[in-house]
C-alpha cells in the first residue's frame, strides 16, 4: 500500500515543546513558495491536506500528518521569505535548526527545492543544520514542469554536482518532481519506504 495515501491530518503546533510523542518522522522543508504545500497534496493525492499558500511565508506552524503506517510526515514553516520581519525569519531559521539537529525522531528529511533556482543559501544552511544527524537527505526540484526536458536533465546533473561536499558526510540523493505533472511520486515513495525499513 502507498505511504502518503490518505494520510491524515494530525495535530497542528507552534512550538518545539508541543511537539507529539511520535516514534518516526520525516520532516519536510523548503523556502517559501517552493511547492512543498503542493508537492504533500500531491504525494497525498489529496487537495487541501497541506494549505497552498496564498501569501507565502503567513503559516509558521508545524503541521504533521500521520501515514499509512502509522508514522508521521511533518511540514515545516517555509524560510526565506523577504516581507516577513528580519526578526521572524531569524527566529524561525533558528527553530528549523533547533528541530532538525535535536529531534530523534526523524528518519530523513525531505527538502524541496524550484528546480528554477536550486540550492539558495538558506537551502545550504538546513543541509549543514541537518548533516550533523547523519541522516538521509532526499531533494526534490519541484516545478520541473516549469523547465525543458533538456533543462531538467541539466538542472539534476548541476545540482547533484554541486551536492557532492554534502553528500561526503550524509545519504543525500536528488530527483526532479512536478505536483502540476505529477511526476515524479514513485520515487520519492521508493526513497522514503527506505527510510522507514532501516
Ligand atoms: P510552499 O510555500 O512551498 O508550500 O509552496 P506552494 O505549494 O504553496 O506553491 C507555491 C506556488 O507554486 C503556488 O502558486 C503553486 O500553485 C505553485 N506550484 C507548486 N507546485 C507546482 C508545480 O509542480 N508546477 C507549477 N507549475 N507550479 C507549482
Amino acid at each position: 500500500m502507498s505511504l502518503f495515501q490518505n494520510a491524515q491530518f494530525f495535530t497542528t503546533v507552534n512550538h518545539l515543546e508541543d511537539l507529539p510523542d511520535t516514534q518516526a518522522e520525516i520532516a519536510f522543508v523548503g523556502r517559501s513558495n517552493a511547492g512543498k504545500s503542493s508537492a504533500i497534496n500531491t504525494l497525498c493525492n489529496h487537495v487541501r491536506l497541506a494549505y497552498v499558500s496564498k501569501t507565502p511565508g503567513r503559516t509558521q506552524h508545524i503541521n504533521y500528518f500521520q501515514l499509512a503506517n502509522g508514522h508521521f510526515m511533518v511540514d515545516l514553516p517555509g524560510y526565506g521569505y523577504a516581507q516577513v520581519p528580519e526578526a521572524v525569519r531569524t527566529h524561525w531559521v533558528k527553530l528549523l535548526g533547533d528541530y532538525l539537529q535535536t529531534r530523534q525522531q526523524i528518519i530523513g528529511l525531505v527538502l524541496i527545492m524550484d528546480a528554477r533556482h536550486p540550492l539558495k543559501d538558506l537551502d545550504k544552511q538546513m543541509l549543514d543544520f541537518f548533516a550533523l544527524t547523519g541522516k538521509p537527505v532526499h531533494i526534490l526540484l519541484s516545478k520541473s514542469d516549469k523547465l525543458s526536458k533538456n533543462e531538467q536533465i541539466k538542472t539534476l546533473a548541476a545540482v547533484k554536482k554541486q551536492l557532492q561536499p554534502f553528500a561526503e558526510r550524509q545519504a543525500l540523493s536528488v530527483q526532479l518532481f512536478s505536483s502540476l505533472k505529477k511526476q515524479g511520486i514513485d520515487e520519492v515513495e521508493h526513497t522514503v519506504a527506505q527510510w522507514f525499513a532501516q
